[in-house]
């Protein structure tokens, strides 16, 4: 299969390095000069527990990526949030009327994002408990290990997300089709949205942020506003079962001791975070429906107010 993996970063790379072993025709599609400069000439490093590879994948601007003109079977989307429509103006000449799109970005609203720019039967989304972090340029770890769920928007996709299915198995990246991926984003979206906004703002790691004496109740707000608004699309969240799923990653055997993404990009690298596709997708949303989501409206401030103190981009 043709892959453009679009947003080459830390996941992105993992992706992009996985499918390209299993023997696709990958091509890789970033910004960042750096970069592509050290994988066009070093090749793109993938460090995973026991051993390194040195893949030498394509790699191109978005520029020069449309001066080729040439289509591909399947876009995975792996931008950060606030960069998704801009990376697909861009790309748009890459999109044939045969071409899928898979988005594996966290967050909300990208349906609407992507529906601009291809039919919804072409729109595949999923949600991934893979992880990976970039050590610099060119340079990816692939640390653990993971799995992806994965469903068409429309019936009509189905029989090429199934194709699709089949690369990511072989590429072991073990994919799940998924009979609900709406609900996995949203329920993902919701243990983001506690989890990365407050070890944010807390400055600390989860573990800690599940000692508090205010965490239950703060989550148990963030959680309901997520699910009144989630009720609204029509879904029904389960909030007793994600409160669960929240306290089981205060173990420090298990991720307690991790500071979750949002905390890395933003008081570690001082760059701009996703929070307006969380916590402020939902007040977004929550005004649309005339629902308060008053938490949620809170925090998001409180991040971005942070943005601007450590000067984040
Ligand atoms: P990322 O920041 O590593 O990559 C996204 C873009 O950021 C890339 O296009 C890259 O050019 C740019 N970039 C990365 N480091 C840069 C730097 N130092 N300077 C300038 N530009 C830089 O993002 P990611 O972690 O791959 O996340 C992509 C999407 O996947 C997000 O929606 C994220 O929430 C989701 N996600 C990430 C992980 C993970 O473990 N990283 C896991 C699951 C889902």
């Amino acid at each position: 299969m043709k892959i453009a993996i679009a947003g080459a970063g830390a996941m992105g790379s993992r992706i992009g390095l996985m499918l390209h072993q299993a023997g696709n025709e990958v091509i890789l599609i970033d910004r960042w000069p750096e970069h592509i400069k050290t994988i066009r000439e070093k090749g793109l490093i993938g460090t995973f527990e026991d051993h390194e590879i040195v893949a030498h994948l394509p790699i191109f601007s978005p520029e020069e990526i449309v001066a080729d003109h040439a289509t591909v079977d399947l876009v995975v989307a792996l931008t950060k949030s606030m960069q998704l429509e801009a990376m697909f103006q861009d790309i748009k000449p890459i999109i044939g009327e045969k071409t899928f799109v898979f988005c594996l970005l966290n967050g909300l609203g990208h349906e609407e994002t992507l529906a601009k720019f291809v039919p919804r039967e072409n729109i595949i989304f999923g949600t991934t408990t893979w992880t990976a972090g970039l050590a610099g340029p060119g340079h990816a770890k692939l640390v653990g290990t993971g799995s992806i769920e994965l469903e068409n928007l429309a019936p009509k996709g189905k029989a090429f997300t199934l194709e699709v299915l089949e690369v990511f198995q072989q590429a072991q990246l073990n994919p799940i089709y998924s009979s609900n991926v709406r609900y996995s984003i949203w329920k993902k979206a919701c243990i983001n949205g506690t989890l990365n906004g407050l070890c944010t703002i807390l400055d600390c790691n989860i573990a800690d942020l599940g000692s508090l004496q205010v965490t239950k109740g703060l989550l148990q707000a963030i959680v309901a506003e997520f699910a009144a608004v989630a009720q609204a699309e029509g879904i029904e969240l389960n909030q007793h079962q994600v409160i669960q799923a929240i306290e089981a990653t205060y173990d420090i055997k298990t991720q307690g001791l991790h500071y979750p993404s949002m905390y890395q990009d933003l008081i570690l690298n001082h760059r701009k975070t996703e929070i307006d596709y969380i916590n402020g997708a939902v007040w977004q949303k929550g005004q649309n429906y005339q629902i308060a989501t008053p938490y949620c409206a809170f925090l998001t401030q409180l991040v971005h107010g942070k943005e601007e103190l450590l000067q984040a981009n």
